[in-house]
């Protein structure tokens, strides 16, 4: 009989503010992870003091999804109780999620401990800075939330990030403003695990990718575990991106996946699922308006400042005026722009409508902007801007410009054609 794969969690070294997990593969997986076959996180605090069996729980995060798709074994020292316990419901969840393939896969701990503590904060949340955060963290605030900010794109070791750098910024002027205490997390979780080689097997069977659809939720829930056992927190607060009643597809921050996850003595809640993303720009400005001081909105992936030229910013901006905010108030949050909104956004759109994804974003956020435009109308103070909006056919003019470049290019596509690949 053909034994079951496994992964082996050989040895895990707990040193001043880090943990480095080192581990073993039987041959059917080594495709799927690097060669090094070792994961780390590093908090910015002594971590020595946690127990192990809360410690490993980072690891075990990553880990159990792909257990579970590859059905194989997990072999590991020891647990905590709680997580233990509840990896069972956390998996029946996912199995709903992907009703059409059989999950499988199980953890074998040696020992598995119980860790309680008296809680004595409420709250703690993961924090990116993005709306979504900024919302939850709003609502939230009376709980006096501590700020967990993860970033898990380093490699096998951490090295200067301007991305980060400019985030960990941003997020702690954010904590300062707000007087709220902020964590920062370092971690090659996001690279440790090959998704591209997962996917090449998985996606298709699951409908969804290894990233999205399994893996980063329950990561970054994970990673904020040891701190949260530290500070005795009674949940890890985690800010929806999709909003009742909306297709939310399969998604690992999941509130049905999140809701399940438990470990010594805390829970973790998926907040703000019952808000649509205008709602969450009202709370935003309803507390700009409150400070009278500026607000920063990060809402550009990957960028180091609100580039105002993407369909994220366009939205975000649109979300604004359509709460009565004008030109110069969007630097509030962090958008500046020189030219008129209506010069602006009218040459963009002549330069690259043909980029923008129009259909999705026409159903899932526009229209709910043009609701709240046409309720909020005597506050509007940015009125050509927006009669530009309302009367802009982006189905028509992204047809246009398609149909435009497609003619521009037509000589180098048809040389492409006739001659083949053409490196110019
Ligand atoms: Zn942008």
């Amino acid at each position: 009989m053909k034994t079951q794969g496994h992964v082996r969690l050989d040895k895990v070294d707990i040193i001043g503010n880090r943990i480095d997990y080192f581990f073993s593969v039987s041959d059917d997986l080594k495709k799927f992870f690097e060669d090094e076959l070792h994961m780390f996180v590093e908090y910015e605090e002594n971590i020595e003091n946690i127990p192990l069996s809360i410690l490993v729980i980072p690891f075990v995060a990553n880990i159990m999804p792909l257990m579970w798709i590859t059905n194989c074994i997990l072999w590991i020292e020891e647990i905590d109780r709680e997580y233990y316990d509840s990896l069972k419901q956390i998996k029946n969840a996912y199995q709903d999620m992907y009703f059409s393939y059989k999950l499988g896969g199980v953890i074998v701990p040696v020992k598995v401990i119980t860790n309680k503590y008296e809680v004595k904060r409420p709250a703690a949340q993961l924090f990116s800075g993005g709306l979504d955060s900024i919302a939850t963290c709003i609502r939230i605030v009376g709980k006096n939330p501590l700020l967990i900010n993860i970033y898990g794109w380093y490699k096998n070791k951490i090295i200067q990030n301007d991305v980060f750098d400019s985030d960990k910024k941003n997020i702690t002027d954010f904590g300062i403003k707000n007087n709220l205490e902020t964590k920062f997390v370092k971690s090659n979780f996001a690279t440790f695990i090959i998704s591209k080689e997962v996917d090449k097997k998985y996606s298709k069977k699951l409908k969804s990718s290894w990233w999205f659809g399994l893996q980063h939720g329950m990561s970054f829930i994970g990673h904020a575990i040891p701190l949260a056992y530290k500070y005795n927190v009674e949940n890890i607060y985690i800010a929806s991106s999709y909003s009742l009643g909306e297709e939310r597809g399969s998604c690992s921050s999941d509130p049905v996946v999140d809701i399940e996850i438990k470990y010594s003595s805390g829970g973790v809640i998926h907040d703000g699922f019952e808000l649509i993303r205008q709602d969450k720009i009202r709370l935003v400005v309803k507390k700009q308006n409150e400070i009278n001081d500026k607000y920063t909105l990060r809402v550009c992936s990957f960028n180091d400042r609100n580039c105002c030229k993407c369909e994220k910013c366009f939205r975000t901006i649109l979300g604004l005026v359509a709460e009565g905010k004008s030109k110069k108030e969007l630097e509030q949050f962090d958008f500046y722009i020189d030219k008129e909104l209506k010069e602006h956004f009218s040459e963009l759109m002549d330069e690259k409508i043909h980029l923008f994804g129009v259909d999705e974003e026409y159903n899932d956020y526009w229209i709910d902007i043009k609701k709240r435009i046409l309720e909020n109308k005597n506050n509007i103070t940015e009125e050509e801007f927006v009669k530009w909006f309302l009367g802009y056919n982006f189905f028509k003019q992204r047809k246009r410009a398609v149909l435009r470049y497609r003619i521009t290019n037509i000589v180098p596509i048809l040389k492409r054609k006739i001659f083949g690949e053409n490196k110019q």
